[in-house]
Order: C-alpha cells, then sequence, then structure tokens
C-alpha cells in the first residue's frame, strides 16, 4: 500500500499561489441558457454587447431648462421657452434651439439641437413663456452626451463575470431576457470519521454531528458549484477507498477530517492508493494548519472508474482539516478560487481590508493566524474585535462572526487602534 506522502508545509502565501496556479489551468465543463432572473450568483459565458448607444441621446439628467450656454453670460438672462420635454418624448425634428431660446426638459428626457446644456429648476423663475435664470453655467453641464457610455456595438459583460445585480441590469439594459452561463461544477463533499453522525439520527455521548457536510454545501453553492454529499466516511482505509472513489466521479473533490498526524488519520494513506500527486499538506497558517491539496491523474486508461472526464487530465483534491473553523477557513483560503476556476469565473485575488483595532491582541509567532472577529461601528467609525472562541472547534462562537482577523506570523501583539488586515466573510 502507498504510504503517507513525505509533508510539504508551505507559507500561507506559497499555498495559495499554487493553489492559483492550478486554477489557472482549469475550464468549466460546459455552457446553458438561463432566464434572466435565474442567472444571479452564475458566471457569464458569453460577453455582452450594446445593442444601441448608451445613452441613446443627449440626456438630461436634472429638471430645468435646455439652453444655450453662452446666453448666460450676463445674469440674470431672460430666455423665450420655446417647448416642453419630457422623458419618452417622441423627437420633434424641427426643434432646434436657437440664441436666447430654452425648453423645459425633465431628467431622462433627450435635450434637443442647439442646447449643450441643462440649468436645474431650482435656479429659474418662470412667467409664462420666459424664464429668467440666476445662475450661468457651463457647456456640457447636466447632459450625458450620446453614445458616451458606451458605443452601439461595444463590450459591456465578459465571460467570467458573476452575475448579481449590477450586471443583470446592465444585461437587462441590452435587451437580454436570457443569458449563457456556464453548467457548474459538481464538487463531492465527503466527511470522514469514526465519531461522526448524520444530524438526524439519535447520537451518543461520545459521538459528533457531522456539520462540516453542511457548512460545506454552502460554501460550495456561494462559490458557484453544486454539492454533492456522500455519506460519512468511517476511519478506516477500505470504505474510505470507495467513498474517496465515488468522490472522483465529481469535477471535485473535498474531504474533510482525518488529515492530521493521528494514528486514525487516513486520508493521505488512502488518496495514495489512486496515485495522488500533492502539491502540500500543510500551510503555516491557524486554524487549518494540516491542510491538504493535489490532484490523481484522470481521463483515458487512468485509475477509479468511468464517469465525467476531466479536460486537464486530473481531478482535483482537498484533504481539509476536520475542525470546523478549519474547514470553513481552508476552504474559503484555497478550495474556493479552485471551484470558481472550475465554474468558469475570472480569476480574483485575495484582497484583506483594514480595520482599527477595539481591543488589543495578543498571540504566538510563526503561523499566520485567521481569528473570528466582530466588525462594528457606524459609517466611517468601523472598529473589530477578536471573538472569544475555544479554537478551531468553537463554531458557536464563529457563528457570530462577521470577519477574520489576519494576524502575520511574526507579529506577537497588536495594541487597541492600530490597522489590522482583516478577511470579510
Ligand atoms: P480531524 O481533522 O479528523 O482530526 O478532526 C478534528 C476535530 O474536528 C475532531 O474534534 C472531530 O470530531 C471534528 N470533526 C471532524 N469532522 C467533523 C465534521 N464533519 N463535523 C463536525 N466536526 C468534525
Ligand atoms: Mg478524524
Amino acid at each position: 500500500m502507498p504510504s503517507t506522502p513525505t509533508p510539504t508545509i508551505l507559507s500561507f502565501e506559497k499555498a495559495r499561489h499554487l493553489v492559483e496556479e492550478h486554477a489557472a489551468t482549469l475550464h468549466p465543463r460546459g455552457k446553458e441558457l438561463v432566464e434572466l432572473l435565474d442567472s444571479p450568483g452564475q458566471i457569464l459565458a458569453e460577453p455582452v454587447f450594446a445593442d444601441r448607444n448608451f445613452p441613446p441621446f443627449p440626456r438630461a439628467t436634472r429638471d430645468g431648462y435646455a439652453v444655450r450656454a453662452a446666453d448666460l453670460k450676463t445674469l440674470p438672462a431672460t430666455l423665450v421657452v420655446i417647448a416642453e420635454i419630457k422623458a419618452g418624448a417622441t423627437e420633434n425634428a424641427s426643434l432646434k434651439i436657437e440664441p436666447g431660446e430654452a425648453a423645459a426638459i425633465m431628467t431622462g428626457a433627450p435635450a434637443p439641437p442647439g442646447c449643450d446644456a441643462v440649468v436645474m429648476v431650482e435656479y429659474t423663475s418662470r412667467d409664462g413663456d420666459r424664464v429668467t435664470i440666476t445662475k450661468s453655467i457651463a457647456a456640457g453641464n447636466n447632459i450625458v452626451p450620446v453614445a458616451s457610455e458606451a458605443k452601439r456595438g461595444e463590450r459591456l459583460l465578459s465571460p467570467g463575470v458573476r452575475l448579481d445585480h449590477a450586471t443583470i441590469a446592465v444585461a437587462a439594459s441590452a435587451g437580454r431576457s436570457r443569458l449563457l452561463v456556464y453548467s457548474k461544477p459538481r464538487v463531492a463533499v465527503l466527511a470522514t470519521g469514526d465519531e461522526l453522525v448524520d444530524i438526524d439520527v439519535p447520537l451518543a455521548a461520545n459521538q459528533i454531528r457531522n456539520s462540516n457536510t453542511y457548512s460545506l454545501a454552502v460554501q460550495i453553492q456561494s462559490a458557484g458549484g453544486e454539492p454533492v454529499l456522500l455519506p460519512i466516511a468511517p476511519d478506516e482505509p477500505e470504505r474510505l477507498h470507495e467513498l474517496i472513489a465515488d468522490g472522483f466521479d465529481a469535477d471535485l473533490l473535498l474531504l474533510s477530517g482525518g488529515v492530521s498526524m493521528g494514528k486514525y488519520d487516513l486520508v493521505e494513506q488512502v488518496l495514495a492508493q489512486f496515485q495522488a500527486e500533492f502539491f502540500f499538506t500543510g500551510a503555516q497558517i491557524q486554524p487549518g494548519r494540516p491542510v491538504v491539496f493535489g490532484r490523481i491523474p484522470w481521463g483515458t486508461g487512468t485509475p477509479a472508474r468511468g464517469g465525467a472526464s476531466a479536460p486537464s487530465g486530473h481531478k482535483y483534491f482537498f484533504g481539509l482539516p476536520g475542525n470546523p473553523v478549519s474547514t470553513m477557513v481552508t476552504f474559503e483560503l484555497f478550495a474556493r478560487p479552485l471551484l470558481e476556476a472550475l465554474a468558469g469565473m475570472t480569476p480574483r485575488k485575495l484582497v484583506f481590508l483594514h480595520a482599527k483595532l477595539k481591543s488589543e491582541i495578543n498571540t504566538k509567532t510563526g503561523l499566520k493566524r485567521f481569528l473570528p472577529a466582530i466588525l462594528s461601528g457606524e459609517f466611517e467609525q468601523a472598529e473589530v474585535e477578536l471573538l472569544r472562541w475555544q479554537g478551531s472547534g468553537d463554531i458557536a462562537a464563529t457563528a457570530k462572526a462577521n470577519c477574520y482577523i489576519v494576524i502575520p506570523p511574526d507579529r506577537e501583539r497588536f495594541a487597541p487602534g492600530e490597522w489590522v488586515p482583516i478577511l470579510m466573510l
């Protein structure tokens, strides 16, 4: 039997970059057409082009009067109101603003030829067909020129973007009621551990409910994948082997538990039976130090069984440490970018924000730490503090967190008021 791989423990950044490099070689499985309102969270698989100029006419951005700016050099200026133009009005071909003239105009209406600015109604007073204006204006003000946002035929959205309210609004404005999106990758979830039981069965004092399958299923969905939940695997090589083989039928396999140094941590050893290549078997982080990343050969004449073919010639897996918070954090740090690549999403870097620390932090050096925290305050006064927790098994505390404070491996202490990096959930 192949034995456990030689340990490869990487810094957080090296491990993350390695995952990103592999992710960059992956492709989604296929494409499908979906209704616009079924598309949020999916990844766009086609470009969306402007079907007309944006805006299609010079658009007034204020209620007021369309004028020639040159007419307002001496103030107050009185102009003759020759028309009223509301949004949706059909074009009046003969309408042109001549010197000394103005047209009443509403927000969103086409500014007529001859005018070059719109004066806000607040700076005007109307008397019959005359308007008196008390404020000068620069040419171009309060008019968005035709095609200045996008020219007809210009690309508005690119493949790889995750569809959200704003991108869906762009598609809607380009007249697209359906969009081509990438098919969701199937991600197998395999929780391992003799102590684990399903959540809806009676359990003994020494048993633990399997929560990781559920947190992972939700994280997979939020990263654009479709979870495939496998039964709990015991810490026993034959059954574990069978279930791992089932897991490789999916596009990506996520295991939880069984990757530490214990006698019954068998995941790596069993993966080695599939001719696994291990890229790392640990990262200098907390929680989640024993995280494992690798792949097995897959395709014509390669192991396991039939099932879907992987265009890359490989199937990837992550062995996520079983402590519930470690599972959640290592998914976000390492599994998410690979899954997003399989989902067709344009790769993005992990970016940490900074927030002002509310109360002191003391910790040990040596690992990069991602500690559950609460970001609070109001408006521009955001502040962050650590949650009190009992370590990476403490899901109850973590469920109260809304971010993680990121502690670099060389820092022991942070004082209140310092700016600390945070990772948003
Ligand atoms: P392991 O990584 O297998 O050493 O497990 C570490 C800790 O996480 C142990 O306390 C396990 O009982 C717990 N654990 C492992 N898997 C799960 C799971 N699927 N759901 C909840 N807790 C788990
Ligand atoms: Mg275990």
